[in-house]
C-alpha cells in the first residue's frame, strides 16, 4: 500500500486523483487531503476516503470541519494555517506528494515535498515557473523522483527515457488553442469570465483556464518544460492542435518524432505518476481515432496572444522575469475573474509590469517571494488605473 497525500484535493486535478486512487484501494491510501476554504468539498472527500490527516488553511473553515468530521465520528485530525500544507507535504507516512494547489501559494508546499525525497507529481506548474532553479536543485539534492503531470510535459516524460536527452533536437508543446483560437482582437475585448473559462477540450480550475484563453498557460509550460527537462528555451516549440488528442512530441537527432496521444482527460498522467512504471487502469474509453478521421495542426498567433509570446521571452532571458510574468498574471487574471478587468487587458499589466521590474538574483526562495510581492504591487496598481 503506498501512502499519498494531495496538496490541493479539492480542485480540479485533485478531484481527478482521488478519482484514480479510489479505483485501486488496494493499492493506495490517503494520508492527507488538503484545502483552501471548501468545507463541503473536502468533508465529502474526508468521508469516502478517510485520510489520517485534512487541512484547511483558512480558520473558520477548518473548524466548521473539525464540527463535522467529530458529527459524522471519523478519524480525521484537521489541521489549519498555510505552514498545516507543508508539514504533511513532510509525513513520514507519505510515500506520493501530488502537488496541485494552484498558483504562487503552491511554491512552498511542493517545495516542502521535494525536500521530503518522496515521489512528487507535479501539477503546479507555477512553482517550476517561478524558482525553477532552486527547485531543480533540491530535486538533485533529495533525490526526489519527480513526475510531471501536467498533460504536455507528463507526454514527453513518457516520450523521452532520461538517457536520450543529449539526443533531443526540439520538443513541441501542443496547445489546443483555448476558447478564442480564430477569433479577432476586437471580439476578445468584452469576453467573460464565463466565456473565457469555457474550455472546449479541458475541465478545469478557472485560473487555468484563463491561462489557457489568453495562451498564457503555454508559455508557462515552456517555462516549465525548460527547467524540467533541461532543454535550452529555444528548442521548445508551440503548435496549436484543436482537437487534443496529441499531447507533445519529442523531436530527435535522427528526426524520429515520438508523440503521446490519448483523450483529453487529466486522469491519464494521473495515473502514469500514480502507478510509473507500471500501467493502471484510469477508466478513460479508448482513443477512436477513426471517429476522428484527422488532427489539426497550426502555428500560434502571436500577435493574437500576447501572453504567450511574453513568456516565451521571460524564458529567453532567464532571472526574475519569469517570477515578474506569473506574478503579474495571477493579478491580472484574478481581478479580471472578478469583473474589473478586460480580457485583452491581461497581457497589458503582465507587459507593464515587466516593463517596470528590475531584473534581480534569484539565489534564496525569500529572494524569490520578495520578487513575486514587488510583481503584485506594481500589478495591482496597474489593474487599478485599468479599471478606473
Ligand atoms: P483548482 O482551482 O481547480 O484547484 C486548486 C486547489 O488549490 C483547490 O483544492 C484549492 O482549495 C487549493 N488552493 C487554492 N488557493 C490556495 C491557497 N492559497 N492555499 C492553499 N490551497 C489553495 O485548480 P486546478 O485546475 O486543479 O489546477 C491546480 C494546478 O494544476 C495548477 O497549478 C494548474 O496550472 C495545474 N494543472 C491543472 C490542470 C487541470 O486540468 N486542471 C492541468 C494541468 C496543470
Ligand atoms: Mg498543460
Amino acid at each position: 500500500m503506498k501512502g499519498i497525500t494531495i496538496l490541493g484535493a479539492t480542485g480540479s486535478v485533485g478531484k481527478a486523483t482521488l478519482d484514480v486512487v479510489g479505483r485501486h484501494r488496494d493499492r493506495f491510501r490517503v494520508i492527507a487531503l488538503t484545502a483552501h476554504a471548501d468545507v463541503d468539498g473536502l468533508f465529502r472527500q474526508c468521508f469516502e476516503h478517510r485520510p489520517q490527516y485534512a487541512v484547511m488553511v483558512e480558520e473558520t473553515p477548518a473548524q466548521q470541519l473539525s464540527e463535522r468530521i467529530s458529527q459524522a465520528g471519523l478519524k480525521v485530525r484537521v489541521l489549519t494555517g498555510a505552514h498545516a500544507l507543508e508539514d504533511v507535504a513532510k509525513l513520514p507516512e507519505n510515500d506520493c506528494i501530488m502537488a496541485a494547489i494552484v498558483g504562487a501559494a503552491g511554491l512552498l508546499p511542493t517545495l516542502a515535498a521535494v525536500s521530503s525525497g518522496k515521489r512528487v507529481l507535479l501539477a503546479n506548474k507555477e512553482s517550476l515557473v517561478m524558482a525553477g532553479q532552486l527547485f531543480m536543485r533540491a530535486v538533485q539534492k533529495h533525490g526526489t523522483e519527480l513526475i510531471p503531470i501536467d498533460s504536455e510535459h507528463n507526454a514527453i516524460f513518457q516520450c523521452m527515457p532520461s538517457q536520450e536527452r543529449e539526443a533531443v533536437r526540439r520538443m513541441l508543446l501542443t496547445a489546443s488553442g483555448g476558447p478564442f483560437r480564430g477569433w479577432s482582437q476586437e471580439d476578445m475585448h468584452n469576453v467573460t469570465p464565463a466565456q473565457a473559462c469555457a474550455h472546449p477540450k479541458w475541465n478545469m480550475g478557472r485560473k487555468i483556464s484563463v491561462d489557457s484563453a489568453t495562451l498564457m498557460n503555454k508559455g508557462l509550460e515552456v517555462i516549465e518544460a525548460h527547467w524540467l527537462f533541461g532543454i535550452p528555451p529555444e528548442l521548445i516549440e508551440v503548435i496549436v492542435h484543436p482537437q487534443s488528442i496529441v499531447h507533445s512530441l519529442v523531436e530527435y537527432a535522427d528526426g524520429s518524432v515520438l508523440a503521446q496521444l490519448s483523450n483529453p482527460d487529466m486522469r491519464i498522467p494521473i495515473a502514469c505518476g500514480l502507478g510509473w512504471p507500471e500501467r493502471i487502469e484510469t477508466g478513460v474509453q479508448s482513443l477512436d481515432l477513426c471517429a476522428l478521421g484527422h488532427l489539426d495542426f497550426e502555428p500560434p498567433d502571436l500577435n493574437l496572444f500576447p501572453c504567450l509570446k511574453l513568456a516565451k521571452q521571460a524564458a529567453q532571458t532567464a532571472g526574475s522575469a519569469s517570477v515578474t510574468l506569473n506574478a503579474a498574471n495571477e493579478v491580472a487574471v484574478q481581478t479580471f475573474l472578478e469583473g474589473q478587468l478586460q480580457f485583452t487587458a491581461i497581457a497589458e499589466v503582465v507587459q507593464h509590469t515587466l516593463e517596470q521590474s528590475k531584473p534581480t538574483n534569484l539565489d534564496s526562495i525569500e529572494a524569490v517571494l520578495d520578487c513575486d510581492w514587488r510583481a503584485r504591487v506594481i500589478a495591482k496598481a496597474a489593474t487599478t488605473r485599468a479599471a478606473a
